[in-house]
């Protein structure tokens, strides 16, 4: 079982991560002032002779980024949902199996243990 401190200090990293990634996301779409990067690159894709390949190809690291970000800030909210219900630390593959503290703490949003990694 984690502690209550171990519990807080998790959270203080969850919450702090939770931030920088939103941060990160809105930087995307502020510099692509606003508009949708996948909807974007979804009609740059259909009409390619048009379309700039160093364009295509930003757009296209731009969506894989967002992506990443979005699965990250995804896993941080279920991260901290499961601390609301105390379920938090316990790996979701082997159902119960508890994560070491170590791995939470070199990573917070680890939803599954050692064994069930990848
Ligand atoms: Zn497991």
């Amino acid at each position: 079982m984690l502690t209550i401190e171990q519990l807080s200090e998790l959270k203080e990293k969850l919450l702090t991560e939770k931030k920088s990634t939103e941060t990160e996301l809105e930087k995307i779409a502020e510099k692509r002032g606003g508009e949708d990067v996948r909807a974007k690159f979804e009609l740059m894709d259909e009409r390619d002779e048009e379309a700039n390949a160093d364009e295509v190809e930003e757009y296209a690291s731009d969506l894989a980024v967002t992506e990443a970000l979005e699965k990250k800030l995804k896993e941080i909210n279920s991260a901290l949902e499961k601390m609301e219900t105390g379920t938090y630390g316990k790996c979701e593959n082997c159902t119960g199996e508890k994560i070491p503290v170590e791995r939470l703490r070199a990573y917070p949003a680890a939803a599954t243990c050692i064994k069930c990694q990848n």
